[in-house]
């Protein structure tokens, strides 16, 4: 049978290439960003207490009610951001779901969309298969700021879709009020929608704050608004998160979200929904991240690699051109064989692999780990 793949040049995704490599080779995994250490035993009992009090059948489409009044309330709190919960507000399979269904949402056939490299693999095939064509920009390094006034060029009546990530995966980048200005004035006039990608707006370091578009009403009346619990409670293998956006645009996005999914775990939005009446386990995180950042900086500063500045997530870039001028792939997976520690080449976030000679590494690993980590890569 003749078979031609919608998603050609899509392979498997890095973040599963480097954890199997890392497992293979018994290295330390500071490849795919995710916590070596455990959630609160607290979060874990609720979950236990809903699912024993028999919380285990589908929960609402749009996500249960309470968690959703909960979103709310933080929301308002955080951003001054009034989201009704009833219309505006949709609980998601993980932040990979409600990109995907935002994307598909508004992108159609020959729209095109403005998509930041590096950027997080989960966009572009959800553009693709939307039948959109991805419009690329580059950040340049080592600030890894968007230059607007390649925007404004890139921008045509074709455009349909902007994607914003802050902070930024992988190069911890983060949009400061000036972008925010400049970004609404080039869409004010136009009828560009936007997504933003704001999983990591709880760790943002050295006094920076999430520049939430929902925030700014002129930019949050057009954008969805996307975060994910999985960050926020080390609990990435939850698959929850969210996403906010006017009226109208739930509405689409909740077209496509019924068919891709209908609803996400009951008893884990129940105990989220309770979880999140201690504000202080998230605002606390940024300060408990700058500090793993800070240590995993200061055990490399012998080291030949060099960082470059990480304002959010908990992604550490580094430059390792003084060491070799080998391909970021090849010089990731060597790394991982011979030193026993894994990280990202950041190359292949790019359309043509732009090889920068720098390595993503995610610090949000127990203080031994990134101990043992970086006496292995100070060895080199
Ligand atoms: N966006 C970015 C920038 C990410 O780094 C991730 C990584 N997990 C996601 C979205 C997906 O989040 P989730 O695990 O909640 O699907
Ligand atoms: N967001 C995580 C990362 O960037 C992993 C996501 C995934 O494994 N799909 O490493």
């Amino acid at each position: 049978m003749k078979f031609t793949s919608k998603l050609p040049d899509i392979g498997v995704t890095i973040f599963t290439v480097m954890t199997n490599l890392a497992n293979e080779y018994d290295a330390i995994n500071l490849s795919q960003g995710f916590p070596d250490f455990d959630t609160d035993q607290k979060l874990i009992e609720l979950v236990n207490k809903y699912m024993k009090n028999g919380f285990n059948q589908y929960a609402p489409m749009q996500g249960v009610l309470l968690l959703r009044e909960k979103i709310a309330e933080k929301t308002l709190k955080l951003y001054n951001a009034s989201y009704d919960p009833y219309t505006e507000i949709t609980v998601t399979s993980g932040a990979t779901e409600a990109l995907f269904a935002a994307i598909m949402a508004v992108v159609k056939k020959g729209d095109e969309v403005i998509v930041f490299e590096p950027a997080f693999d989960s966009y572009v095939p959800a553009i693709i298969l939307s039948g959109g064509v991805p419009r690329f920009i580059k950040l340049k390094p080592p600030y890894y700021v968007i230059d607007w006034e390649e925007v404004k060029s890139a921008v045509s009546e074709r455009t349909r879709l902007i994607i914003l990530n802050s902070p930024h995966n992988p190069t911890g980048s983060v949009l400061v009020k000036e972008d925010i200005a400049a970004l609404y004035d080039i869409v004010q006039k136009t009828g560009i929608f936007i997504l933003s990608d704001e999983v990591y707006e709880h760790i943002i370091f050295d006094g920076f704050k999430n520049e939430s578009i929902s925030k700014y009403p002129d930019l949050a009346n057009r954008s969805f608004v996307i975060c994910s619990f999985g960050k926020t409670y080390h609990t990435t293998g939850w698959k929850t998160g969210y996403c906010l956006a006017p009226k109208m645009l739930t509405a689409e996005f909740q077209k496509v979200h019924q068919f891709l999914t209908f609803a996400s775990n009951t008893p884990i939005q129940y105990a989220y929904a309770e979880f999140l009446q201690n504000e202080k386990a998230y605002l606390d995180l940024s300060g408990f991240y700058q500090k793993k950042r800070d240590k995993f900086l200061s055990l490399l500063k012998n080291s030949r690699f060099k960082a470059i500045p990480c304002k959010g997530t908990y992604f550490q870039m580094l430059d390792y051109s003084s060491i070799s001028d080998e391909p970021d792939t090849d010089f990731a997976k060597r790394l991982t064989i011979e030193k026993g520690v894994a990280s990202v080449p950041p190359s292949v976030f790019y359309h043509d692999n732009d090889d920068h000679k720098m390595l993503r590494f995610c610090f949000a690993k127990k203080d031994e780990t990134l101990e043992k980590a970086a006496e292995k890569l100070c060895g080199i």
